[in-house]
């Protein structure tokens, strides 16, 4: 078992302050992989100095050192690429190929992309030369970073690599349940030479760590990825002294299949369900599917959910791994049977583990259709491998029932009709809308509309969020 006990506190790995032990469980094995601490109080205060003190200088270094250093970490990072993907599989129990090809590499994107959007970035403007206008545009301050299991490294660097080219310093409290990545990360940073004080992590859980993170008088703003339930505490501690928050929560992604869409659509649309073991919170995991190919598609998604492997994050190859912890299969199995209970028909999957797989958070890739859009497995985010299929008469209800949600993060439109496209992709209220699987692209602005969060990140939006405007009259 590995021993990660320490932060990374002022460009050192420090014991904790106050100590408690918790143990990382590889959600394959069941089994203890690693010990880490849940950071205190005087934890999380270290960190906050750290980087409070460390945002003198580093908030006014220049714009070449900044993509200097972001350079020497890209390239460590890309020598330490099957390190990377080993830790996250080990972690959260991406099978290693998905963990390589997808997981490590949005985390090199993200790097790669912010170094462009930086070297482009004015950070002072002439708004109006005769008047003397100026905008400048400055660091927020000292941030705190928060983010979840499921896509560790590429939440992670959707928030480290922007507030660090904006000219933040940050305290990065990664998931507890997948820490790892983020550790690795830490020594990246170290050894591409980033000054002390500018990146800090502090391990720990939510209740106690997280609550004093974003609590503390000393954070500028924060920045946090995860559930829906934990965006809206920690908004109410933001609101006591006005810091500023990014959120990008939850989702409940509906995919609209008309039916003109293209000849891979259900396939595509069954895989992107089941990936990552349904754990994204982008998943289009409600299918709305126009009547007149109600019959023949749900025919094509049981063919195609029986075909999706699960098995070992260990072996090579397109199949699905485990969940991530035994909290979220008994979550996941509990909303299968109320899927049941609530009368939709189980046409693939089910409760219960696939043969073979006794040991380890494994769920059986699970259809549901005859959905009713106020069913529960409709409106809670389930965060597994499980599809509910739902049909719809015409344009206009499809629309209704894909907005028909607290959420709205990510909508997908199925359909060669380019008009219908347009129309459609107007009237869905989400932060982002796939069409005919084209994707959004890793430099786009990622984020949701309504309980899906608040801002963006990725592309230029995401470093804007780390940054002030500052008018000034008179600077030239
Ligand atoms: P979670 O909210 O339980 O935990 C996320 C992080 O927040 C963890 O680091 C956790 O320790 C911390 N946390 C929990 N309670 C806290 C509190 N009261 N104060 C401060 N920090 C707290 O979520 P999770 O189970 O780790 O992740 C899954 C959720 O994340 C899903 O709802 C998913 O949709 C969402 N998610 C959203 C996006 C997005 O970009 N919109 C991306 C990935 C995941």
């Amino acid at each position: 078992m590995q021993d990660k006990k320490n932060f990374y506190i002022n460009g050192q790995w420090v014991s904790p302050i106050e100590p408690r032990s918790f143990e990382v469980i590889n959600p394959a094995t069941e089994e203890p992989c690693a010990e880490i601490s849940l950071g205190g109080k005087k934890d999380v205060d270290a960190a906050v100095t750290s980087a409070k003190k460390a945002f003198e200088t580093w908030g006014f270094t220049n714009k070449e050192e900044r993509l200097n250093l972001f350079e020497k970490l890209y390239e460590i990072y890309k020598k330490n690429w099957d390190q990377m993907a080993k830790t996250i599989s080990l972690e959260m129990g991406a099978p290693i190929d998905f963990s390589t090809e997808l997981q490590t590499k949005t985390g090199a994107s993200h790097i790669k992309s912010f170094k462009n959007i930086l070297k482009n970035f004015k950070f002072e403007k002439t708004l109006d030369e005769e008047k003397n206008q100026t905008i400048l545009y400055e660091p927020k301050g000292v941030c705190a970073l928060i983010t979840p299991w499921n896509w560790p490294i590429n939440q992670v660097n959707l928030k480290v690599i922007p507030a660090l080219a904006a000219g933040c310093t940050v305290v990065l409290k990664p998931s507890e349940i997948a820490p790892l990545s983020s550790m690795l990360l830490a020594e990246m940073m170290h050894d591409a030479g980033f000054p002390k004080g500018v990146f800090n992590l502090v391990n720990g859980d939510g209740a106690v760590t997280g609550d004093a993170l974003t609590s503390h008088p000393d954070i500028d703003m924060i920045s946090f990825t995860g559930s829906t339930r934990a965006g809206a505490l920690i908004s109410q501690n933001a609101a006591k002294d006005f810091k500023r928050i990014s959120l990008e929560l939850g989702g409940k992604g509906a995919n609209i299949v008309f039916k003109d869409a293209g000849p891979d659509a259900i396939s595509w649309s069954v895989q992107r369900c089941f990936r990552n073991s349904g754990q994204s919170c982008n998943a289009p995991t409600r299918m709305l599917v126009e009547k007149s190919i109600y019959n023949e598609t749900i025919e094509k998604v049981r063919e195609f959910a029986n075909k999706t492997k699960v098995d070992s994050p260990n072996k090579n190859g397109n199949h699905i791994g485990p969940v991530i912890s035994e909290t979220q299969f008994n979550k996941i199995q509990t909303l299968i049977q109320k899927g049941i209970d609530e009368g939709a028909k189980l046409v693939a999957g089910g409760v219960g583990k696939p043969e073979g797989l006794e040991k380890g958070y494994y769920v059986k890739p699970t259809v549901f259709t005859d959905v009713n859009n106020q069913m529960e497995i409709a409106r809670t985010e389930i965060f597994g491998p499980v599809l509910s299929i739902i049909p719809f008469e015409n344009e206009d209800e499809a629309v209704k029932i894909a907005n028909d949600t607290p959420y709205g993060l990510t909508n997908y439109i199925q359909t060669q009709d380019k008009d219908k496209v347009k129309r459609v992709a107007r009237k869905l209220r989400s932060g982002m809308v796939d069409v005919n699987g084209v994707g959004i692209d890793g430099a786009s602005p990622f984020g949701g509309y309504k309980h899906s969060g608040i801002g963006r990140e990725a592309g230029l939006e995401g470093l804007i969020e780390f940054l002030e405007v500052k008018s000034v009259g008179g600077f030239n």
